[in-house]
């Protein structure tokens, strides 16, 4: 592809030939650096990651919930890097796999110390990439962790994206209930955006639809994405699942949900992913016994 994309611009002018070219190379040697990086990060141990923690929020008890756990990545050299710059490449090369257990291990330890100091109703959730998914042991490592942190399981969550779904194979069934037996919670993160068909959904062993940030961002004033929005309510209701909205905003977008029936968010309106010791000061320290 690339050859073609430079054959075609040199047709244009000399000039257009070397800037393309010069900047697929670039971007190239770009990402290999940064996948070294990233492998090296990995390899140490992992102590160049943290995670931040964004609570959810029940606005009938005005309760947090739990928190979901997002990982950053601070840079050697090129610093605070959101998981935007890196979660595709790590997803791209494999490496996720490692990044994914770690970021488990670390939000079951960290829960288990709240857990400790007596906030054992909170539940915290970690997102699960497609390629962790499919590793053949993923039960095991999700195993693994809970008996080593000591963590109940019904405190983890796992949110699963909607293409881990999409096809509906056997295996994909399989590993499904395989980590829903362990105990956990289980919850399909930015639903709506992806194609899956929605008969699936009563097949699966989940807890919890999480509505796309993108159908709540103008919820009040594009009627298309209020019926998107009321229609997984009412179908979140009928399957018996919980339902949370991500991406909450604002005053309007927040009462909006509660009268359409989701008590359940997750956004800026209530508070931005936070260090533990921030969130704990913040939100938890009235909580513990
Ligand atoms: P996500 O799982 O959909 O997480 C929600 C993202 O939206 C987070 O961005 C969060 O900070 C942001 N957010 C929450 N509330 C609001 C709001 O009210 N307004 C706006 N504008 N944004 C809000 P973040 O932390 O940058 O993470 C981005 C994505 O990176 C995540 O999307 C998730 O797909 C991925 N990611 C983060 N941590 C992990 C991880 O540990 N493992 C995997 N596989 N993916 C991760
Ligand atoms: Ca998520
Ligand atoms: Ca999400
Ligand atoms: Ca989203």
């Amino acid at each position: 592809h690339a050859d073609v994309a430079m054959y075609k611009a040199k047709e244009l002018s000399g000039n257009q030939y070397q800037f393309y070219s010069s900047d697929i190379v670039d971007r190239s040697v770009e990402s290999v650096q940064l996948e070294n990086d990233l492998y090296k990060a990995l390899d140490q141990g992992g102590n160049e990651f943290f995670l931040h923690y964004q609570p959810k929020f029940n606005a009938n008890t005005n309760e947090i919930t739990g928190m979901e756990a997002l990982v950053r990545w601070n840079h050697p050299k090129l610093g605070f890097m959101p998981p935007n710059m890196f979660i595709p490449l790590a997803e791209e090369t494999g490496l996720i796999v490692k990044l994914g257990e770690w970021v488990i291990r670390q939000s079951c330890l960290q829960m288990k110390r709240w857990y400790d100091a007596g906030l054992t109703e909170l539940v915290i959730s970690a997102n699960l990439s497609p390629q962790q998914f499919r590793q053949h042991d993923i039960t095991n490592v999700v195993k693994e962790i809970l008996e080593e942190t000591q963590l109940p399981p019904e405190n983890l969550e796992l949110e699963l994206t909607e293409n881990i779904i999409i096809h509906n194979s056997e295996t994909m069934l399989a590993t499904m209930h395989k980590l829903k037996n362990l105990g956990i919670k289980m919850s399909i993160d930015d639903f709506g955006t992806g194609y899956s068909s929605l008969g699936y959904l009563k097949d699966f062993p989940i807890d919890t639809l999480k509505i796309d940030k993108s159908f709540i961002d103008d919820i009040t004033t594009n009627t298309n994405n209020a019926a998107i929005t009321n229609t997984i309510i009412t179908l979140a209701d009928s399957l018996n699942l919980s339902v949370i909205a991500e991406g909450v905003e604002d005053q309007e977008q927040a009462e909006f949900l509660i009268e359409h029936g989701c008590y359940l968010m997750q956004g800026y309106y209530f508070s931005r992913p936070l260090e533990a010791a921030k969130l704990e000061e913040v939100f938890l320290k009235n909580l513990s016994q």
